[in-house]
């Protein structure tokens, strides 16, 4: 409510603006802010969501602008025509661009985007027969009815083309899509396991980013009405860049906050009486803030000592300086510094952790839980017919080779439908490693892996998630800084069947879909008893809690063969009674279980076949009972560091 209201405001004070201050100036540099800020809200979404850094973002905007650009100069083609082309052609050089460069990651991938920046900006020199080459393109405003669209009328065609973006990338990043590219970015590793792809997802962010770069391109060759090659530089990629972290990752105000500062700023700094009001109103705040902070100890001296000497001096280089214009670059390198040192979440990150200390209701993700009474009904699982006999899974021959160590010689799995198939052995003997090769996280040297009569060897994690394989893991892979209901709802992706579409217009479908997920999401949380912490964030639940979240997660997968490793670690006891209940309830449900256990009291009483693996090799196989008494088995456990029959 007080968001929206906010919003509301400030798009009113924005559509005000021009008829306050008609200054044709300012009204252009507010469309460069418009523009930028509708760039940075797509840049955010690879950048703060998905967590990569992209260098190609100046040449995106510029493939949008030389797409509009291109289609008036050679085919005349209207402005209402051009500005979605730019967004259409720049969306797949997005995918182009997406599609190899986001194999790779971190270094690599900011490498690859420059390398594309580089390119795309020689290309356009160079084409001179379709762009004219170093000369540059001149368009004009649209004429609209017979009348000339001015500068203040583009103002309100640009922001308004902000405000759409800016509903549009708020409804996507607040549905399952967002959540996929906050899930990737918080453990890859299970994101796939939980059937969310993490490079399709990639792919995914990227072109809507580009797309957006886009229109953010169309619209400036139009302000603009003169556009050349050499604007879409390796200076506005960094520009770029730095507006989204100093104005704040993850925050649709941050983007547009930063696109007011990068624009602003040299104007700021060359006019210096500007510049003197600007400074001290800085250097005021930071004093006042530092006196609250050193008055309720939130900060010591010494954390303050630093940024009030900056601000202050800042503000004194002001009053001692008469022209600052000179020193433009040293000040705005260090702005940019000081921000991202003292304030890594950018300005709106730093403002939402103090709101944050405030408490108030409306700045926590909430979403409403649906109690159930009985828990026999609410587990709203369909249950998997188990076909007594049969084999769920067949793992042949598996061999798995780390470098010169065999963590896996020639083992052979068969797990029979509707069973709790236990796989134990010493620290180090390969049960980690084996559902790693059956979840598709390692791709076995040799060997094959027949999952419901079907070949799954060398399968991405996500398609054998897909399958119907769900798993948790021995080191907690959870999406730390979602909720818990959130954590379950990834597991839920593959229940979302409706389009980016449907997600932008919230159509009927979308909603019901997001409502019967819901439900689900907190009968399966009520399963684990974990219903009270729905809407705690993952990494504040205690260790013991973290694994039961997982394995609601994994449930969520709707799985018919659910993997777990080393569940009951970190369990109270009373908890490990639970969790043994838990599993006969999921067996109950058909649904067949493989589990690695070191608390043999788990394994002897669930179990209904248990494998038995050291260095690698199976060495033992059949019901608790007659594992527990071979000799080989009971040398294996007393030459390692574990006792059969202990713990
Ligand atoms: P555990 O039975 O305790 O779960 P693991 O399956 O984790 O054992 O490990 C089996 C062996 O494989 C260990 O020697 C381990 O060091 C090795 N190993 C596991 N994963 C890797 C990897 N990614 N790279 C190299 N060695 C590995
Ligand atoms: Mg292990």
């Amino acid at each position: 409510m007080i968001k929206n209201s906010f919003t509301v405001l400030a798009i009113a004070a924005a559509a005000l603006l021009p008829t306050f201050w008609p200054n044709p100036y300012y009204i252009h540099l507010m469309v460069v802010i418009g523009i930028y800020a509708i760039l940075l809200l797509g840049l955010d979404i690879v950048v703060g969501y998905v967590g990569e850094v992209s260098l190609g973002h100046a040449a995106l905007f510029g493939i949008g602008s030389y797409t509009a650009g291109v289609l008036h100069f050679q085919l005349a083609v209207p402005f209402l025509l051009a500005v979605p082309a730019s967004i259409l052609v720049t969306g797949l050089f997005g995918a182009l661009l997406a599609l190899p460069a986001l194999r790779v990651n971190g270094p690599y991938l900011a490498m690859v985007t420059l390398a594309f920046g580089t390119i795309i900006q020689i290309l356009i020199n160079e084409m001179d027969f379709l762009t004219n080459g170093p000369l540059g393109i001149s368009v004009r405003k649209p004429i609209w009815l017979g009348h000339q669209v001015t500068g203040a009328d583009y103002y309100y065609i640009v922001l308004t083309a902000l405000v759409l973006t800016l509903f549009v990338v708020q409804r996507i990043l607040k549905s399952h899509l967002g959540r996929a590219f906050e899930a990737l970015h918080d453990s890859p590793i299970a994101s796939d396991c939980m059937g969310v792809s993490v490079y399709g997802y990639k792919v995914y962010a990227f072109v809507l980013s580009a797309a957006i770069a886009g229109l953010a391109g169309g619209l400036y060759t139009y302000s603009e009405e003169y556009i050349s090659p050499n604007t879409y530089n390796f200076e506005l990629t960094i520009l770029f860049l730095l507006a989204v972290i100093m104005g704040g990752r993850k925050t649709r105000t941050g983007p547009i906050l930063g696109a007011i500062i990068v624009v602003m700023l040299p104007n700021v700094l060359s006019d210096i009486e500007l510049f003197r009001r600007i400074s001290t109103g800085i250097a005021l705040i930071t004093v006042v803030y530092s006196a609250y902070a050193a008055a309720t100890r939130v900060r010591t001296i010494k954390q303050l000592a630093l940024p009030l000497v900056a601000t202050i001096s800042l503000a004194a280089s002001g009053y001692i300086m008469s022209d600052i214009s000179a020193q433009r670059l040293t000040i705005f390198g260090a702005m940019i510094l000081f921000v991202v040192y003292y304030l890594p979440n950018g300005i709106m990150g730093f403002l939402r952790s103090i709101l944050i200390k405030l408490k108030p209701q409306w700045i926590h993700r909430h979403i409403a839980i649906q109690e159930h009474g009985d828990m026999q009904h609410v587990w709203s699982v369909p249950d998997h017919p188990a076909t007594a006999g049969g084999h769920l899974l067949e793992a042949r021959h598996i061999v798995m080779q780390f470098g010169g160590l065999k963590a896996l010689s020639e083992v052979n799995l068969q797990i029979v439908k509707g069973s709790v198939h236990g796989l134990i052995g010493p620290n180090g003997s390969g049960k980690s490693t084996t559902m790693n090769v059956l979840t598709g996280i390692y791709k076995p040297t040799s060997g094959e892996i027949e999952f419901n009569g079907k070949l799954i060897t060398g399968a991405t994690p996500s398609s054998i998630a897909g399958e119907g394989i769900a798993r948790t893991f021995q080191n907690v892979q959870l999406f730390g800084e979602m909720t818990a209901i959130e954590n379950v709802l990834v597991g839920l992706h593959h229940t979302y069947r409706h389009s980016l579409l449907d997600v932008v217009f919230q159509t009927p479908r979308c909603r019901r879909e997001k409502h019967a997920a819901e439900v689900r999401a907190a009968s399966l949380l009520q399963f684990v008893g974990l219903a009270d912490l729905a809407n705690e964030e993952a990494r504040n639940l205690p260790y013991g809690k973290q694994r039961l979240l997982e394995i609601a997660r994994a449930l969520a997968l709707n799985p018919s063969l659910l993997l777990l490793d080393e569940p009951a670690a970190g369990l109270t006891a009373p908890d490990i009674k639970e969790l043994i209940a838990m599993i006969a309830k999921i067996k109950s449900h058909g649904i067949t279980v493989i589990l690695i256990e070191h608390h043999m009291d788990v394994v002897m009483s669930i179990c209904d076949t248990v494998t038995v693996l050291d260095f690698g090799q199976k060495i033992a196989e059949g019901t608790p009972a007659n594992v527990q008494s071979d000799e080989k088995v009971i040398e294996a456990y007393l030459g390692g560091s574990a006792n059969v029959h202990g713990k």
